[in-house]
């Protein structure tokens, strides 16, 4: 069966089209699916029965529910949903005031091999469809809550490029979920072909983990440095406007004299010199088996001042959900598959 959830409107077209339904069914398709989140074909009640007997043949809406949650001490809540040959992915609802942000997942596990991650760790199982990326977001039990999505869950999202943008166009369109692209961030490493197409194809945030200024060091946290430097990441950002609109910011988890020294301020504002952006600084969730240790709050705040003194607007982000393994870095579903859970 293949799932609607996921489509976009050229495809309802063609569906429509294929079912003997009259084009402008095309846009009920969508309102079915994205506005009134139906889960049975046959809640389309201003459809023929005729014809959702024809959908049902081959189609179906493909929501799937979250089947274990986790809630942390702080009320972020960790949701497992089942994805693709019987994997799952992870999903984690931080409530904060009224802003309520979803991270989601793009991938089952990820190729990146990031040493500080959990999610590095799990080796890539495979791509997230458009419709499982949206489902996320959809079947959350907060789901009218949200204001904000951010793709910083499992996997590269510029590594699934087509399949993040059809959601992006889902999530945004005025036929789909109709949310603002400024409420929407997505994060990578830099895989630059990909983030080329982002921002040329795409209006929402790009949140870039750095983590080094310095190549060398760098590498060793993330091999994806091997391949797209990081001068020629900001090189590459260089080329578009960043303005008033819409942000780039620079994901920084800080670890113990690894990358917290006053050589990385001159660093780090060497590099970003003249670009419109912020920094974000991350405590370090340390992960069995790695030898990082996160630095120490006032180093984070110290470090913080002195990149805000040099101009570059820099805060420290709030860690949330770490006790139940939410936190960023931490989401694995590596040993799990569907019966045993
Ligand atoms: Fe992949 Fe992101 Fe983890 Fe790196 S930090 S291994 S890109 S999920």
């Amino acid at each position: 069966m293949e799932s609607l959830l996921g489509k976009t409107l050229t495809e309802f077209k063609a569906i429509a089209l294929e079912n003997n339904l009259p084009a402008f069914a095309a846009k009920e398709l969508a309102r079915w699916i994205y506005q009134k989140g139906i889960s049975d074909i046959d809640q389309m009640t201003n459809i023929s029965k005729k014809a959702r007997e024809a959908l049902k043949k081959k189609y179906e809406i493909g929501r799937f529910e979250p089947t274990k949650v986790q809630t942390s001490a702080d009320g972020t809540k960790k949701y497992l949903y089942p994805a693709l040959k019987g994997l799952f992915i992870e999903a984690a609802y931080i409530p904060d005031k009224d802003r309520h942000t979803l991270c989601v997942s793009s991938q089952v596990g990820c190729k990146m091999g990031c040493l500080f991650c959990m999610t590095g760790k799990q080796g890539f199982q495979g791509q997230l469809t458009a419709g499982e990326i949206l489902n996320q977001v959809l079947s959350l039990p907060e789901s009218n809550l949200l204001t904000n999505i951010v793709f910083m869950g499992m996997g590269e999202p510029m590594d699934n490029i087509d399949n993040v943008l059809q959601s992006l166009e889902i999530f945004t369109a005025d036929w789909g979920l109709g949310w603002s692209p400024r409420r929407i961030t997505v994060s990578t490493v830099g895989v630059e072909p990909a983030m080329r197409r982002f921002i040329e194809e795409s209006e929402a945030h790009l949140a870039i983990s750095l983590h080094s200024p310095f190549n060398e060091e760098r590498r060793r946290l993330m091999p994806v440095e091997h391949v797209y430097p990081v001068e020629s990441i900001i090189n590459t950002l260089r080329e578009y406007d960043f303005g008033r609109q819409r942000r780039v910011s620079f994901e920084y988890i800080m670890f113990d004299g690894v990358n917290d020294t006053s050589k990385h301020i001159k660093g780090l504002t060497k590099l970003l010199n003249g670009l419109r952006c912020r920094v974000n600084l991350i405590r370090f969730h340390a992960i069995p088996g790695s030898p990082l240790n996160g630095s120490l709050p006032e180093k984070m705040k110290w470090f913080a001042d002195e990149l805000n003194k040099k101009g570059l607007i820099t805060t420290i982000r709030k860690s949330r959900g770490e006790d139940i393994f939410a936190a960023c870095g931490l989401l694995s579903t590596k040993n799990m598959v569907k019966q045993n859970v």
